[in-house]
């Protein structure tokens, strides 16, 4: 679906090629740690389905995919105990975002004051 690079990292996790810690999974979506964390609490959360980023996601999943992929970022941000405090997501979506792993996904952020949004 528009362009999907089948050789990237997200699908390799989905296809169990490599290993990821995983926070929870369901029929759309699963959600893991980041190898790299950027703030105490960092999570991604990637749809199940093939879509290269934001705006494939966007055009082509279906409601469920979307209200699932939405739902799940709310619950992963519950089972990291960062609700309280609060919490950043960030979707890099293309060229200028700086996205580097061309399959959909969200990182969810917290477990400190992250400061400001971009520096
Ligand atoms: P992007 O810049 O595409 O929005 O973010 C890609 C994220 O994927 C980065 O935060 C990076 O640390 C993470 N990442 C890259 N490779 C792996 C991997 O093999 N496993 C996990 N768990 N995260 C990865």
């Amino acid at each position: 679906m528009d362009n999907y690079d089948e050789k990237n990292i997200f699908n390799k996790i989905l296809n169990k090629e490599i290993k990821c810690k995983e926070i929870e999974s369901d029929e759309y979506t699963l959600s893991f740690e980041d190898i790299n964390k950027q703030a105490p609490v960092h999570a991604l959360i990637i749809p199940k389905n093939k879509y290269k980023d934001f705006s494939s996601f966007s055009k082509n999943a279906s409601d469920k995919e979307i209200a699932n992929f939405c739902r799940s970022i709310f619950s992963v941000a519950k089972k990291k105990g960062i609700l309280n405090n609060g919490y950043r997501i960030i979707i890099n979506c293309g060229p200028d975002s700086n996205q580097e792993v061309p399959h959909l996904h969200a990182h969810v952020l917290g477990g400190k004051n992250l400061g400001p949004m971009l520096c």
